[in-house]
């Protein structure tokens, strides 16, 4: 059986690293926002190329706390407007509803599963204050074109960097490093994983990040004194060094990553299966690689039956979900062409190049 993903694979590597490194915080008896969360945060802010890098519970939170911090800035006001992808993963739009704001979908790109940066001036208003573009699946969106739009309206560009730590764009600047501030989630299966739940900000705002670094402490920056009804959702103190050992590693596993996504593009060739759009080698990181066909339901179970395990990202559109059942007469055509397509494969950097190989055996005498 080819497994989807090994996290049990992935994260054995570093068997040792992290041993020392969970003896090291028990010994120290400090547990929370301590020296291994502020050398992450100062290891990660460098790695993106950002100024500021504030830890979080998780990549959702993230995402909260930079809209709650433009809301304490003035920037942006409860029931203000933030224009999001309809096919991205539901979490980023449950940050907009959670900041008390609203959000306004807009289509995707089919090619690269992208928001689609010809559709978003369309769908601004005078409420509008924020794009939020989500780099799905690894890949960068149009940061070129969203920056110059948000310029002319003065909007905020948020990016969802939860799926794509270590892209880099055209330019060579990094995810997290492409807007006003980025969110990012170090969930155990991201590109960057914890051992359990985490995330972070980064940001080059020497304002938003003061806020924000308060925010996730009960809106507090010195103990006991509280400027702001905060939230508490901090970077847990064991999971930062863990971070830190990965982090490491993550330019090279990328660079596996793409590999792998290269064979898959190169050596696939089954006519049933449309392959994902890449526009610039180095603008994705694969954190999924995801094919489309028309009967998708029924390549899932032929590969499952030839001992490969796929998955869905994701089956049902935002749109459709019973928690945003004001949307359920709206419609999102190609959001819903792709949720209804897509299959991801399994890709990973320890993936070995002998299961790609069945992966692409299998594919190619689809019928
Ligand atoms: C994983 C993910 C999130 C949320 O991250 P959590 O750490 O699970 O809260 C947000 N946006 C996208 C696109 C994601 O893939």
């Amino acid at each position: 059986m080819i497994k989807f993903l090994d996290l049990q694979k992935i994260n054995a590597f570093y068997n040792a690293e992290f041993t020392a490194a969970f003896n090291r915080v028990l010994k120290s008896g400090w547990f929370i926002l301590g020296k291994e969360v502020e050398a992450f945060e100062s290891e990660f802010a460098q790695y993106c190329g950002a100024k500021y890098c504030i830890g979080t519970a998780n990549g959702l939170d993230a995402l909260i706390l930079i809209l709650e911090g433009y809301k304490q800035m003035g920037v942006i006001k409860e029931g203000d407007e933030v224009i999001v992808p309809s096919n991205t993963y539901i979490a980023s739009i449950i940050a907009i509803s959670k900041a008390g704001l609203i959000p306004v979908l807009c289509e995707p790109n089919i090619k690269t599963y992208l928001i689609d940066a010809t559709l978003i001036e369309s769908k601004i208003t005078s409420l509008t204050k924020a794009i939020l573009p989500v780099h799905l699946y690894g890949q960068l969106c149009d940061m070129d074109a969203i920056n110059t739009i948000a310029k002319k309206h003065n909007l905020k560009v948020i990016e969802d960097s939860a799926q794509s730590h270590g892209a880099v764009y055209f330019n060579g600047k990094k995810s997290g490093n492409l807007g006003d501030a980025s969110g990012f989630s170090f969930y155990p299966g991201k590109n960057l994983g914890a051992l359990g739940d985490g995330g972070g900000i980064t940001t080059n705002d020497h304002e938003l990040a003061e806020i924000i670094k308060a925010l996730r402490n009960y809106g507090s920056h010195k103990k006991y004194e509280n400027l702001y009804i905060g939230i508490n959702s901090r970077l847990d103190e064991l999971q930062a060094p863990m971070l830190s050992i990965k982090l490491k590693h993550l330019t090279e596993d990328n660079a596996y990553r793409r590999q792998i996504a290269q064979r898959y593009l190169t050596e696939i060739k089954n006519e049933k299966i449309i392959l994902p759009e890449a526009y610039h080698p180095n603008a994705h990181v694969w954190h999924l690689f995801t094919i489309r066909t028309n009967k998708r339901d029924e390549l899932q179970l032929y590969l499952k039956n030839n001992g490969i395990e796929t998955m869905i990202h994701y089956p049902i559109p935002p749109h459709h979900q019973k928690a945003y059942s004001y949307w359920q007469d709206k419609s999102f055509p190609l959001s819903e062409r792709i949720h209804s397509t897509i299959l991801s494969l399994p890709i990973s950097n320890i993936i070995s190049h002998d299961e790609v190989s069945e992966i692409i055996k299998v594919l190619n005498i689809y019928q």
